[in-house]
């Protein structure tokens, strides 16, 4: 059992004093300890789906045909670019952002192996991909929206994601009233969604253990939430270092399905 620890400190020297096989035993005890165990995750959660994230050596930037490359990759992902470009965001979108026939790996089959067990109270996602659900996971808060859902941006009729994927015009337009259907994916240059934010503030304020993945918490939305995070255990499991490596009690600096796996086993 993990004993109580009269100070942070006293607790930070202890974790730090583990060799792996020991970290993974704390792991397991630390979630069967807590009441409220959630997770938050970024695009190293997808990567290992073959989901290329933003800026890394293999990143969709760098990735990124000839046509596309005069752009700054956040103008592509931009609500300017959707307004004001339509169709060189709508080109950019469907050659980059289909991720229908993606399968999710082994860190989200935990993850919703968890939740089904009873270990996990949700999963906070940065990811646009849906890949926590088509795994299985029930509750999933997706901060930037999901590609599998969209809507008209006149009479917000909503449309599935082969609706946009598969449009044969440039711009994919409404049925019922012509006007331009939209991902429900939080753009650049937009405020998050606010119901899926909500709930993951509500998420993280109950939580007492948060498991951190795939996320160097450098900036945006996932950051806030992990300094909001106020409970008592932090985990992080990330190949690179994260800006709150410091705070928290483990660290696995590993793939995260190869972790999580490892868990749940
Ligand atoms: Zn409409």
């Amino acid at each position: 059992m993990i004993k109580e620890f009269r100070t942070e400190k006293e607790k930070h020297k202890y974790f730090h004093s583990l060799s792996d096989a020991q970290k993974m035993e704390a792991f397991r005890e630390i979630i069967t300890q807590s009441a409220c165990v959630v997770f938050l995750g970024g695009a190293g959660v997808s990567t290992e789906s073959g989901i290329p994230d933003f800026r890394s050596k293999n990143g969709l930037y760098r990735k990124t045909d000839r046509r596309f490359r005069r752009y700054q990759p956040e103008y592509l992902l931009s609500s300017n670019c959707l307004w004001g470009e339509t169709k060189l965001f709508f080109e950019y979108y469907r050659a980059n952002l289909d991720a229908r026939l993606v399968q999710p790996n082994a860190a989200h089959y935990a993850l919703a192996q968890m939740e089904s067990e009873g270990w996990l109270k949700g999963v906070i996602t940065q990811n646009i991909d849906g890949l926590h659900q088509k795994a299985g996971s029930m509750n999933v808060q997706e901060i930037h929206g999901t590609t599998l859902r969209n809507h008209c941006v006149s009479c917000l009729k909503e449309y599935g994601a082969d609706f946009v994927f598969d449009s044969p015009d440039p711009i994919p337009k409404c049925p019922a009233c012509g006007r331009m259907v939209r991902p429900d994916v939080t753009l650049y240059g937009e405020t998050l969604p606010s119901p899926a934010y909500d709930n993951a503030l509500d998420l993280v304020n109950r939580a007492d253990c948060l498991i951190i993945g795939g996320t160097s918490l450098e900036v945006g939305s996932a950051a806030q939430l992990a300094h909001i995070f106020h409970g008592k255990y932090m985990i992080i499991i990330n190949k690179g270092k994260t800006r709150l490596t410091g705070r928290a009690d483990l660290v696995f600096r590993e793939s995260i399905g190869k972790v999580l796996s490892e868990l749940v086993k």
